[in-house]
């Protein structure tokens, strides 16, 4: 591995997510079908966006969350596959988690190249809750990508990240990680899912 994220990150040293909790649209809303628009502006209102998107993404808690899944059909997600979700019991008995060690990263614009390698990771995903299935991916990428102020930046990824950016840039294509199953294992799932969401 040549190039690494750890490059591009040094404006997230002391990260602390803070910001709004969005609302993450579920499967099968439209916005979610949609191929996503470029970004040309790389302003404050892009950056905002992205730690609100952070914040959301910390606050389920996922690994990484597309623009298109908080109803911004735009290409750009972000991601953590590092942060570390401990469980603490509190004096009173109750339970939360507490989250540490962030390491953000926002991918705009990404441009990926796949190796022919292929690995099988189970996959899920913050709009089609409670649905996890093993999907096949590219074991190594190459993604070109922006920061939020607009600089380019090209990594090679393998293991969680790379299959991680894969699963983040179908969403950016209108693609849920389901499609990427056999026909008859897809039909299921999505029948399951849907009669579960309607009792809801
Ligand atoms: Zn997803």
């Amino acid at each position: 591995m040549k190039n690494t994220v750890a490059a591009y990150q040094k404006a997230f040293e002391n990260y602390q997510p803070e910001g709004k909790v969005l609302d993450v649209y579920k499967y099968p809303s439209p916005v979610l079908k949609k191929v996503a628009k470029p970004i040309l502006e790389f302003d404050d209102n892009l950056k905002e966006l992205c730690l609100n998107m952070l914040h959301t993404m910390y606050h389920a808690p996922g690994i990484g969350l597309a623009a298109p899944q908080v109803g911004e059909s735009i290409r750009l997600f972000v991601m953590d596959i590092d942060f570390n979700k401990d469980k603490v019991t509190n004096f009173d008995g109750t339970t939360e988690s507490k989250l540490s060690n962030f390491n953000p990263l926002i991918f705009i614009n990404p441009e990926i190249t796949k190796s022919d390698e292929q690995v099988v990771h189970e996959e899920g995903c913050l709009s089609v809750p409670g649905v996890y299935e093993d999907v096949k991916r590219s074991a190594e990428i190459t993604v070109k990508f922006q920061d939020w102020d607009g600089n380019s930046h090209t990594i090679d990824a393998d293991k969680l990240l790379s299959v991680c950016i894969q699963h983040e840039n179908d969403h950016l294509d209108g693609i849920i990680f389901l499609e990427r199953l056999s026909m008859l294992k897809r039909n299921l799932l999505m029948k399951k899912y849907l009669k579960k969401k309607k009792k809801k």
